[in-house]
């Protein structure tokens, strides 16, 4: 027997329909590229989403045609995240850290067909629209006098312009739920990224989630500030929630230094921010130089890569803020696991507490989760044994757009290439992760493509990319390098052959000169043994 409930699709128009109507005048405040602090309304939002998606309709873009942005968190990048899915395409966040033989790499297989562009990151639509043949339509999200009349980029358009004579009524499409919303690549550990395709009822169950007392935790007494960028797994669904719970939003734009969010956390009164390690670093920095204090900060998750203990006590002790140490990946929506105590840990000595919080926490209900073994069998939960960590659940990624990589699950379960512990009370613990990228400032970096270029330098024989801790960024790369006989080169020259092949960010910070790279039974490097071998190594000061 059916139940007899109305059938009504999960659809992202939807949020944005109830934060208008519900929160109508709930406020909206963007630190913009022109430098200046923008604030609207959440209906503010919406008849400017409506005006976005009737434009998109004047292109004749089909249903889940691809709308791709190269933007910073901000007002302009809300709407189209409306106004895109909305209108039954896909929003494609593209992340501007990426070289632009990357990003026009991505667009491609994308099939982007519009591109959306804040002006800081017109060198590098500059620098692909002539690769970028399938987008027909650039938009500039400025007003009409900040766009340039020699860009040289062609079918450019303000954003101010290409919405402002639409009107503000639109009647949302009621699509099946199940329509595809958005798209994230990955970074290649193993050859090209590969897109996680997000849907419709995936984005509504994760935002639902997201919000949850035990997850982040979002509610319409809060103003919430991310940090963690839009263009990187939807600013971690937060943009979703917000309009679900009628939050204040405070976006950074592009000032994202400590002083600049200190800044904007105290005269916005925010209570809650999400973000990446190195980021909470850049303003604990900022705020314990110049003896500051919060006022109204309560509570911020961090997650992306390992929280270290100290931040989580700074955050604690010196500032009053709780951490919430979540784990997740774009193939993940991303939220999986988030670090919130059980009833009984509360009454347990400071000290214990603490070694909990450092866990990556308990799975989020949506998210199934286990360990495995060498030959794929179950490992207990005794906090102790680690394995390969599984998934799975409705906004875990089912298989890659285009069928990218195969099937990527096991037995209905997707791999994460993490490997974890996990305890009596279900508290999750990353030990390490099995895939050798580098992550850098909370940016992935391929180790395959430093060792390529290496590679590909007459006098180099081998090379091994991998990642060394840093106290700023968390990992940088180094690569180890076997010259070939007779060959010479230095370090030095070596860095400058990274020069304009990737983004600046993602040369190696220093070239290491080994006789020998150790293999493996398969010929493959054993890079487990060359971190050991390298234990002793200190990166240069001067990075
Ligand atoms: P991404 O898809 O770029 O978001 O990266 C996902 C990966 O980041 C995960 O598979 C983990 O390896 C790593 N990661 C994310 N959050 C954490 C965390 N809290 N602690 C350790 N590693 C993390």
């Amino acid at each position: 027997m059916h139940g007899l409930m109305q059938d009504q699709p999960l659809l992202i128009s939807s949020l944005i329909d109830f934060a208008e109507r519900h929160h109508g005048d709930g406020e909206i405040v963007s630190r913009r590229v022109e430098g200046d602090i923008h604030r609207y309304t959440w209906a503010d939002v919406a008849g400017r989403a409506k005006q976005a998606a009737r434009a998109l309709d004047t292109l004749a873009l089909a249903r889940g045609a691809r709308v791709a942005t190269l933007a910073w968190n901000g007002y302009r990048h809300l709407e189209l995240y409306f106004a895109v899915s909305g209108s039954g395409r896909v929003l494609h966040t593209l992340n501007p850290r990426l070289h632009p033989d990357q990003v026009v790499w991505i667009a491609n297989h994308a099939e982007d067909e519009v591109l959306c562009f804040d002006m800081t990151f017109l060198p590098i639509v500059q620098a692909i629209h002539s690769r970028c043949p399938g987008i027909k339509r650039y938009v500039a999200l400025c007003d009409s006098a900040k766009l340039p009349t020699d860009s040289g980029v062609p079918n450019l358009v303000a954003y101010e312009d290409w919405i402002g004579s639409q009107p503000k009524s639109y009647t949302w499409p009621k699509l099946d739920e199940n329509t595809a919303s958005s798209m994230c690549y990955t970074s290649g550990t193993t050859g090209n990224p590969k897109a996680a395709l997000y849907s419709h009822r995936s984005t509504l169950l994760h935002a639902y989630a997201a919000a949850l007392p035990d997850v982040m935790c979002i509610s319409a007494r809060d103003a919430v500030l991310p940090v963690v960028p839009m263009f990187h797994v939807n600013a971690w669904g937060i943009p979703y929630s917000a309009a679900l719970t009628g939050c204040k939003l405070v976006f950074p734009g592009p000032a994202l230094d400590g002083k600049s969010v200190y800044e904007l956390l105290e005269a916005e009164g925010v209570t809650y921010s999400a973000g990446v390690p190195t980021v909470w670093q850049m303003l604990l920095g900022h705020m314990k130089a110049g003896n500051l204090k919060f006022s109204t900060l309560k509570r911020t998750v961090i997650g992306g890569s390992a929280c270290p203990p100290a931040m989580i006590a700074s955050f604690r002790d010196d500032f009053g803020v709780e951490v919430l140490h979540a784990w997740g990946m774009t193939e993940m929506s991303p939220l999986g696991t988030l670090c919130t105590l059980k009833n009984k840990h509360t009454a347990l000595p400071e000290a214990e507490q603490m070694k909990l919080r450092l866990k990556q926490g308990r799975a989020i209900f949506g998210v199934d989760m286990k360990i495995v073994g060498d030959n794929g069998e179950e490992l207990p939960w005794d906090g102790k044994t680690y394995g390969d960590l599984l998934v799975k659940g409705p906004w875990v990624i089912g298989s890659y757009f285009k069928g990218e990589g195969g099937d990527p699950l096991v037995d209905g379960w997707f791999p994460t290439g993490d490997v974890a512990t996990i305890d009596p009370e279900g508290f999750m613990q990353i030990t390490d992760r099995s895939k050798d990228v580098i992550k850098s400032g909370g940016e992935w970096i391929s180790s395959i493509d430093i060792e390529n270029i290496a590679m590909a330098h007459p006098a180099v024989a081998m090379a091994a990319c991998i990642g060394m801790k840093h106290p700023k960024w968390d990992e940088r790369p180094i690569v180890v390098v076997v010259k070939r006989p007779g060959a010479e080169v230095d370090a030095d020259t070596l860095k400058g052959f990274y020069d304009g092949k990737i983004a600046k960010w993602q040369i190696p910070d220093d070239v290491v000169f080994v006789d020998a790279i150790p293999l493996g039974a398969t010929g493959k490097m054993l890079k487990t043994r060359l971190r050991e071998l390298l234990k002793d190594y200190q990166l240069p000061t001067t990075v």
